[in-house]
């Protein structure tokens, strides 16, 4: 009840999601581009695109097979048809533009068909895996972090499903979705999914999912005792304990995130440079980016000024955080182009 008291947002307090708020435990700075940001940056919490292979879902899968085939089948009705018709044209006219014709989309058909072909193989190949998988006595309530394979997991008796919408705790002014949830009896664990490349279990990954854990048992009311991590491209999955500790540092994440915006917002006073430059090297928000007019820093209504560099390839080049906060980010790009003069901006 002492922790729902000292989480308790003000009326002005800004609406947080938990994607930000991990931002803001990797680094300050990023938090606050991210919320920002928030209008124009996407909150990378689903699939980035429609050619993902559904591996961690069984059922998914199994759709995706069916549409899979059924595109298959089109492909060679339909370009088979095509050809056929372009190759009796040909023959009857004896137009070499017409055997062009034919021969293109007898490639193409070929093309798209062993395309098809390839994600077939690649989705029975993951099914077999699911196939192959034994159920496993998992201790979901171990105070250790445990390297599990997903669908053992799943096999564990649990239920997959896809959250309807995001977690949302009013007076916490706080929100958040997980990827999924499994699901048994009274327990309700949150999965998560990291969208880049995953290298190991950082503070922002404890955050992360002790927030989503807190948010389910403050709005639902279900025990959630420990999050999974599982990774993008395989099957490997880590189950972290909500411990008392992550609690604690999420609160303290949500106390210091909502200050650092009251004295961006109130008083333009904004987090120093990072101690550990090295957080800097592949930050997506100090990345350069070719500047194109039109896409600098949009910090509330207001664009800032951009501070663009000339890299040695001729171009200019600026990043979010560069603009946002009129620094230099040594990101390792920026490093390599070795930038050659900067445009002071003026700030606003
Ligand atoms: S570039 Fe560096 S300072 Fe800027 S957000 Fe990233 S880690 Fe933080």
């Amino acid at each position: 009840m002492k922790q729902n008291d000292l989480l308790q947002a003000r009326s002005d307090d800004a609406e947080l999601s938990v994607y930000e708020l991990t931002e803001f435990v990797f680094c300050p700075r990023a938090g606050l581009c991210t919320h920002e940001q928030k209008e124009v940056l996407p909150e990378p919490e689903t699939p980035p695109n429609a050619s993902f292979l559904p591996i961690h879902d069984e059922n998914e899968l199994r759709f995706t097979l069916k549409a899979t085939i059924g595109q298959l089948c089109n492909i060679v009705l339909g370009g088979g048809a095509a050809t056929i018709v372009f190759a009796v044209m040909a023959w009857l006219s004896g137009w070499i533009s017409l055997w062009c014709l034919t021969l293109c989309c007898f490639l193409l058909t070929t093309y798209a068909v062993c395309d098809r072909l390839y994600w077939i193989a690649l989705i029975l190949q993951n099914l077999k895996i699911w196939k192959m998988a034994a159920s496993q006595t998992i201790d979901i309530h171990s105070p250790k972090i445990q390297y599990v394979h997903w669908c053992e997991l799943i096999r564990s008796e649990f239920e997959l499903t896809e959250p309807q919408g995001a977690f949302h705790h009013i007076p916490w002014r706080l929100g958040g979705k997980p990827y999924r949830l499994l699901e048994k009896g009274a327990l309700r664990i949150p999965v998560f999914r990291p969208t880049q490349p995953w290298k190991d279990l950082y503070p922002q990954h404890f955050v992360r999912i002790a927030a989503y854990c807190r948010l389910i048992e403050a709005k639902e009311g279900f025990q959630s005792p420990c999050g999974v991590i599982v990774m993008p491209d395989s099957f490997q999955a880590i189950i972290v304990p909500c411990s008392a500790k992550s609690r604690e540092d999420f609160k303290q994440a949500v106390l210091r995130s909502r200050m650092a915006i009251r004295d961006s917002e109130e008083r333009n006073v904004f987090p120093p440079e990072p101690e550990n430059k090295s957080l800097c090297r592949d930050c997506p928000h100090g990345r350069p980016q070719v500047f194109r007019n039109g896409k600098p820093f949009i910090r509330g209504d207001i664009t800032l000024a951009p501070r663009v560099f000339a890299g040695r390839d001729g171009k200019r080049y600026h990043c979010l955080c560069g603009d946002r906060f009129h620094w230099d980010p040594p990101h390792d790009l920026a490093e390599s182009l070795r930038p050659l003069e900067s445009e002071m901006p003026r700030r606003r």
